[in-house]
């Protein structure tokens, strides 16, 4: 009986792993030519000063635009993409069409305001980085203070070459931005040592801030921070109007996050946050 039962159990477990290891060959192959196909898409997610209810910047988030499965989020492809080596391609790829996206608004009556693009570690760590941003701000036409560049705590294993990096592209005049701040390890002797502008406030300290005073505390303290090390500040992930106003109340007045907008296609952050100037 048992053994009978723990046979099936298995042959279910392996048709189930089997089916799941199909659809990521499938998607894999599928995704090596979404790039040619213009399948990939970015999307705005507006970076809003609250006080003035103005939008400050905004960050660049791919989507995939599958021809079967619809608008698959990043978490769904860009894992399968490290693995098979296309994160460079399409990293590369989001890259120079944010740019020349918001170069092209810059041209046509659009706000003055910075891109932001998220690196992949391997992105990060890839030789060329540096050289390629630079051509492909030369190519577009987009002033490099006008980039932004999203790195992780978690990229920086080897603070050495981290902070070689980081000086380079710090040269370049493009901005450094600490995403997801609080998350990884040794933030603090990061913060001294590396040439960062902008520290972003993960949403895990965010989500349940007016309910719990140590996350309070500890988004207080980052702030703090962040105003002591001249350093911007943005809190991420703000979907209530209590959390907007424990933040403001904290002196943090660049907001991210549902509560002003959830990332959208080009077209309806212009017909949404576009105001004449
Ligand atoms: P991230 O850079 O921390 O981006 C913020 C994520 O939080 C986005 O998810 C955004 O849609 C979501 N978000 C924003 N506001 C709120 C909110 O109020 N509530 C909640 N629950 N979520 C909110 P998304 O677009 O699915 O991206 C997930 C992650 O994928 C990003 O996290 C980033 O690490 C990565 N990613 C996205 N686009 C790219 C890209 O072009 N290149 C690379 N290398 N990574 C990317
Ligand atoms: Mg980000
Ligand atoms: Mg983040
Ligand atoms: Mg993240």
């Amino acid at each position: 009986e048992i053994k009978k039962s723990g046979k099936s159990d298995f042959g279910f477990y392996s048709k189930k792993l089997h089916e799941k290891l199909q659809e990521k060959l499938e998607l894999e192959a599928r995704l090596r030519t979404a790039i040619a196909a213009n399948e990939l898409i970015l999307y705005y997610q507006p970076q809003m000063d609250a006080p003035s209810r103005t939008m400050t910047g905004v960050e660049a988030l791919i989507r995939w635009n599958h021809p079967t499965k619809g608008i698959l989020p990043p978490a769904v492809f860009l894992p399968i993409a490290e693995e098979a080596g296309l994160i460079y391609e399409i990293g590369t790829w989001v890259l120079r069409e944010a740019c020349r996206q918001m170069k092209s608004w810059h041209d046509n009556g659009g706000p003055l305001i910075p891109v932001a693009v998220n690196l992949s570690s391997q992105q990060f760590h890839q030789p060329q980085l540096v050289s390629y941003i630079r051509a492909i701000l030369e190519e577009t036409g987009l002033p490099p203070q006008y980039l932004e560049l999203e790195i992780t705590e978690s990229m920086m294993v080897n603070a050495a070459v981290s902070v070689e990096i980081l000086k380079d592209l710090n040269a370049l005049g493009v901005r450094i931005s600490l995403d997801d701040f609080g998350t990884g390890y040794s933030s603090l002797s990061y913060l001294k040592h590396f040439p960062i502008d902008k520290i972003k406030i993960d949403r895990s300290f965010v989500k349940d801030i007016a309910q719990n005073d140590n996350d309070k505390a500890i988004v207080a303290t980052i702030i703090t921070l962040a105003q002591h090390l001249n350093m911007l500040v943005i809190a991420e992930g703000i979907e209530t109007k209590e959390q907007l106003d424990i933040l403001m109340h904290n002196d943090c007045r660049d907001i991210q996050g549902y509560y002003f907008s959830h990332p959208l296609p080009a077209e309806e952050l212009e017909s949404h946050f576009f105001v004449p100037r």
